[in-house]
């Protein structure tokens, strides 16, 4: 691998050919860092006024800082092994997860009202700032809330069950309330500089999907919503790869009057959000109790599988076995 030059850049402004007036216009459009800039694709920093060849330039630049260009496959093996892992709490969860949930994708939980998608990001907030040999990530959350679902009380349950200092804990997560489509697709616009500064290794979007979903109705609007939610998830995975964190989205289902067998409901979102969500979990209630079925259904590498895990003043628990 030849690369002329190994320069690295810390701020945007040090990037050849970025003054000040361009960066705070990079900066509105949500370019904080080197990494989002190395992300970036030349038809986004074109709508901040700057000529094609020179937003080719300055994108190579940030790429080169970044280290982020072509790699040899043995390299991606090297790449691959800086992926990590986050606990869920269960370990049977974990293990169809195959270890936890992973860094640098996406991974959906999906399931109706009521059956723990919400729980399970709560305890991601908090697992997340556990140090590595207990299942962490030494890190932060960031936690983009759509229906004002986020509760503190229950973080500081959870914080006390694995031993930490809830006030500490609440320190490390950052949340965010989303009003609309829009305003959702604006935070996580501008998340970089957010992200960065607090070693956040969680983003989590509670729910991907409620905002679209109401906003869009009707079949001629269906084009622009998916259009839309595949620049929103294009926007989580830069970030999740950008900064080595788990990218974590919850998603409703609906019932499909097509299903005669099985299960006779799917996600929202249609091939959109299937196809970019890397790993898919489906979540559902058994019976009236505590458990929970968590069925992995689609994953680039993973068989499909079930397991069952608990929702407990703890949080999330694995059922005992007889
Ligand atoms: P979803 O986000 O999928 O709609 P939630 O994650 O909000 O669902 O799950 C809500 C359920 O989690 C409740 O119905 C209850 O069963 C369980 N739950 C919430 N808080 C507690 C708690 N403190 N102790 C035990 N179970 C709880
Ligand atoms: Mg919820």
């Amino acid at each position: 691998m030849t690369s002329e030059v190994e320069k690295k850049y810390r701020r945007i402004e040090d990037l050849p050919s970025i003054g000040p007036s361009t960066a705070s216009k990079l900066r509105e459009l949500g370019f904080h860092t080197v990494e989002s800039l190395a992300m970036a694709t030349i038809r986004e920093l074109v709508q901040a006024g700057i000529g094609e060849k020179r937003a080719f330039e300055i994108i190579n630049a940030a790429r080169a800082s970044s280290s982020l260009s072509f790699i040899r496959a043995d390299e991606l093996i090297e790449k691959r092994q800086n992926i990590l892992r986050l606990t869920t709490g269960s370990k049977k969860l974990d293990a169809l997860l195959g270890g936890g949930i992973e860094t640098q994708s996406i991974t959906e939980f999906y399931g109706e009202y009521g059956s723990g998608k919400s729980q399970i990001a709560h305890q991601l907030c908090v697992n997340v700032q556990l140090p590595i040999e207990r299942g962490g990530l030494e890190g932060g959350a960031l936690y983009i809330d759509t229906e004002n679902t986020f509760r503190i009380e229950r973080i500081s349950q959870m914080a006390r069950h694995v031993g930490l200092d809830p006030q500490e804990t609440f320190r490390n997560i950052i949340l965010a309330e989303a009003y609309t489509s829009d305003h959702q697709m604006f935070l996580l616009e501008n998340a970089d500089k957010i992200i960065k500064e607090n070693n956040i290794k969680l983003i989590i979007i509670d729910s991907l999907t409620a905002h679209f979903r109401s906003e869009y109705i009707g079949r001629e609007s269906l084009a622009e919503r998916q259009q839309k939610l595949n620049q929103h998830m294009h926007k989580l995975i830069r970030l999740a790869r950008a900064f080595n964190a788990v990218a974590f989205v919850t998603n409703q289902v609906m019932s499909s009057p097509d299903v005669f067998f099985g299960d006779s409901v799917r996600p929202i979102g249609g091939h959109i959000v299937a196809h970019t969500s890397h790993t898919r979990i489906y979540l559902r209630k058994a019976g009236r109790g505590l458990v929970r079925i968590a069925r992995l259904v689609s994953s680039p590498y993973l068989p499909e599988g079930e397991c069952v895990f608990k929702i407990t003043e703890n949080g999330i628990e694995d059922v005992e076995e007889d």
